[in-house]
Order: C-alpha cells, then sequence, then structure tokens
C-alpha cells in the first residue's frame, strides 16, 4: 500500500521487533479485548407491538446522555478477524467517524495489517484538536490490536496546497499541514502523506516546488520526528507530482532527507501515464 524511500527502511528496520511482538501478540484480540467488546444486551424487539409497559414513557423518565460513537464501540459484540502474520502489510483507509480512536477499531474488523486514516476533517480548514480522551484511546487500542505506528500512514486535508504562490493562502495551507502533524505526533504516529500541490497556473513548476521543500523544511523544523511522505499524483496541467522528476525535486529541496518519503498511490500512477 505504502511505500516510502525512508518508510521502507524503517518498516525494515522494524520488521525483527516487529515480528516478535506480533509473535507475542495474538492475531486475534485478547480476551480481555473480546469481554470489554461484549455488547450489553438489549430488550427483546416486540415486533410491531407496543413496547412492554416497564419501557412505556412515563413522561417523568429523564432524558438519556447520547451515548458517543467511542463508548457505543466499547461494547460491541462482534468477532474480530484473524489478521495475517507478514512482512507484507495490506490495508484499507478506514473511518474515523466518532472520533480517531475508531480507525483502529476500524482496521481490525476487516483484517487490516496496515491503515491509513484522516486526523481531522479533510474538508475544513479548522477542527477541534484532539482531546485527551481521543489520545489515550488511540494508543491504547493501536496496543490492543497490535498496530506498529510504523504501519500506519496519515492522509493529510484535501485543501493544502504548499505550492500556492499566494503568500497568505500558503501559508494558510502551511498552518492546516503543521496542525495534521502535530495531531500524528501526538498520536504517536510515524508517517504523514500529504498531496504536493498546484501552481495554480500563476507560477512555474520549479518555484512551486521550491515553495513546497521550504514548508516541508519549516515543518521538519517544527517537529520532532514525522517522516513526511508526498504522494505521487495523477493530474496534469498545474498539479506537481504527476512525474518522478517533479518528486525527486521536491526531495532535492528538502534538508533533513530522513525524513521525507514517497507514497505510490498506484490508482494516479496507472492515470499518469495512460
Ligand atoms: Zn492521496
Amino acid at each position: 500500500m505504502v511505500q516510502t524511500r525512508r518508510a521502507t527502511q524503517t518498516a525494515g528496520q522494524h520488521h525483527d521487533s516487529l515480528s516478535s511482538s506480533e509473535r507475542l501478540l495474538p492475531s486475534r484480540p485478547t480476551e480481555h479485548a473480546l469481554r470489554s467488546h461484549t455488547r450489553s444486551r438489549k430488550p427483546p424487539k416486540r415486533n410491531g407491538q407496543e413496547p412492554a409497559p416497564d419501557l412505556q414513557d412515563s413522561g417523568t423518565r429523564p432524558k438519556k446522555r447520547r451515548r458517543t460513537a467511542t463508548e457505543d464501540n466499547d461494547n460491541l459484540t462482534e468477532s474480530i478477524p484473524t489478521r495475517v502474520t507478514s512482512p507484507w502489510k495490506i490495508g484499507a483507509h478506514v473511518s474515523a467517524a466518532g472520533g480517531v480512536e475508531n480507525t483502529v477499531l476500524n482496521a481490525a474488523r476487516i483484517g487490516a495489517n496496515a491503515f491509513a486514516l484522516f486526523v481531522k476533517s479533510q474538508r475544513r480548514w479548522s477542527s477541534p484538536p484532539l482531546t485527551e480522551e481521543n489520545i489515550i484511546s488511540f494508543k491504547a487500542r493501536m496496543k490492543e490490536f497490535g498496530y506498529s505506528p510504523g504501519h500506519v500512514l496519515v492522509h493529510g486535508s484535501y485543501l493544502i496546497n504548499l505550492g500556492n504562490p499566494d503568500n497568505e493562502k500558503r501559508e494558510k495551507s502551511y498552518q492546516c499541514f503543521l496542525d495534521d502533524i502535530q495531531r500524528c505526533e501526538q498520536l504517536g504516529l510515524q508517517l504523514y502523506n500529504f498531496h504536493p500541490g498546484s501552481t495554480v497556473g500563476h507560477t512555474t513548476k520549479e518555484h512551486s516546488i521550491a515553495l513546497i521543500g521550504e514548508c516541508i523544511n519549516r515543518a521538519h523544523q517544527a517537529t520532532s520526528s514525522i517522516i513526511i511522505v508526498v504522494e505521487n499524483m495523477a493530474g496534469a496541467g498545474n498539479v506537481i507530482g504527476s512525474e518522478f522528476s517533479e518528486l525527486r525535486a521536491i526531495i532535492d529541496h528538502v534538508q533533513n532527507k530522513d525524513r521525507i518519503g514517497i507514497c505510490l498511490d498506484t490508482c494516479h500512477l496507472y492515470a499518469a501515464v495512460r
């Protein structure tokens, strides 16, 4: 799913420790995990009939607090499929509906041994910060279901365009980009993938590429460990990243080569060379 220059190395470096941790971890969740995911029994359905007298609304019953999606997910009765233990990691981009912590569970539900996610709404400039509960629960589930941060790829907001020559608009994009990366660090993740950007028809590709490189360097300095992964694009025209030479040119502008990688989206690649 993900192929990064640096990430490949990272995965390789983690391979031994990961295999041993995977050996220790049951491929199914632990008994504790299954117990804590057992749904409390609902009252029996009475098809088409009035509810039983004790369930009828007397008019004085206090309003129930709405359960959060996280709480609902903590009470699931479902068996999580067995995950294949393999150096090949296969997964999907999973939903973060109800809280970023639900992504881990959604990946486990489909037997994925790697997954991708958004750490905030991908179509809005600002989103509420992650809560303590989101962070603690995400990290606990990563452990509980045996996922390594090196096999989780965060996808950046679709709004970001670091190649925009308009200073104000680029700064807005940079702040959104930095916020994404800071969220990754809060969640203990390692890989952040984004679409490089576009000239928007107002400058040369070389200039846009230099601006993208500059933003990556700033983000590296503002954060401590995240590897920024540049995704190849399908688009032609003003879009940067549909040619390998453009991806390479971005990397050339990046000072810390240990914290840059490439994600090859095979669908984009296919579309780009047709
Ligand atoms: Zn993408």
